[in-house]
């Protein structure tokens, strides 16, 4: 019988996820389907118990129900917990789970990318900002420092972490061997071409990490490369959050050298 999978958020217009699990399905011989399903806030409760009902075998979560969703599983991991925030609903045992990817999906990269030491600024403290945070404190950085256009926001995830909160105004003067743009700064659309971080600030050997992969050459990357700088790809972060979600649901690991490409083809056409 078919098995059911699929993502739950709003909007869900530009998904790449019902392509990378269809392709991990066909790859692997699974009968399984994974599709979008666009829910709006108003309509989580219901589709979380028709989910059951179906049965869904697995799910996605996305903004804006990344938090919401914990409250209608039977379980939540430790790194669910820590992060606040979910976005993998998986079955053990007919217990439904909630796990969070996103912060391996951030990991991963990073030491890939290897000689990952030092201090860190993290830019923007919305959802992706926080795996990042998390992420950050798994990889043992000696010392991290956030900044958001919004003191407050910015304060609170600080706070809430133990990291140090930079104020925007001031983020070139934080000397960090690590940037991380967590803000949608220079994503296609109506940021494109923006950057959230100042480019006489950068530098040779720095690293930095654009969460934003498309377009694939962000002002942010570009003003790094031209800088000397190391870049860490965000397509990376989305990629590795579902092989992460791929194996809890099938106990597979999708061979990302193969999946990349298809990746890149769909977002940036070819090479
Ligand atoms: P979010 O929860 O909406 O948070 C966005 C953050 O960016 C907030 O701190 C927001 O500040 C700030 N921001 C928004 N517009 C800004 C601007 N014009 N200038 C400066 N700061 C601005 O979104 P998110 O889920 O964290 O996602 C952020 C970006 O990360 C997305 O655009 C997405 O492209 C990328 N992302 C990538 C991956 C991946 O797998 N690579 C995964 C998740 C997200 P305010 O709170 O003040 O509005």
């Amino acid at each position: 019988m078919t098995r059911h999978y699929g993502i739950i958020g709003h909007p869900l217009a530009h998904s790449l996820s019902p392509l990378v699990h269809n392709w991990g399905f066909s790859r692997f011989g699974i009968d399984a389907r994974y599709e979008a399903w666009d829910t709006p806030s108003g309509e989580l409760a219901a589709f979380m118990a028709r989910l059951r009902e179906l049965p869904v075998a697995g799910l996605s979560v996305t903004i804006p129900h990344k938090t919401a969703v914990m409250g209608y599983v039977d379980a939540v991991t430790d790194l669910g917990h820590e992060v606040g925030a979910v976005n993998t609903l998986f079955w053990r045992g007919g217990v439904l789970w909630a796990e969070n990817t996103d912060v391996e999906g951030f990991c991963r990269p990073l030491v890939e990318a290897g000689d990952i030491a030092g201090t860190a600024l993290i830019l923007g403290a919305g959802g992706a900002a926080r795996a990042a945070v998390v992420g950050l404190k798994r990889l043992g950085l000696a010392r991290v420092g956030l900044t958001g256009r919004s003191p407050e926001k910015a304060a609170a995830l600080a706070g809430e972490f133990g990291l140090e909160v930079v104020d925007w105004a001031a983020r070139a003067d934080f000397s960090a061997g690590l940037v991380i743009n967590a803000t949608p700064m220079g994503m296609a659309g109506r940021y494109e071409g923006l950057s959230a971080y100042p480019a006489e600030a950068l530098r040779p050997g720095q690293v930095v990490y654009d969460l934003v992969y498309n377009p694939r050459v962000t002002r942010f990357v570009a003003e790094a490369t031209r800088a000397g700088a190391r870049v860490v790809a965000g397509l990376d972060m989305f990629l590795y959050q579902a092989v992460e979600q791929f194996r809890l649901w099938t106990g597979r690991g999708l061979p990302v050298e193969e999946l990349r490409p298809l990746l890149e083809e769909t977002l940036y056409g070819a090479a």
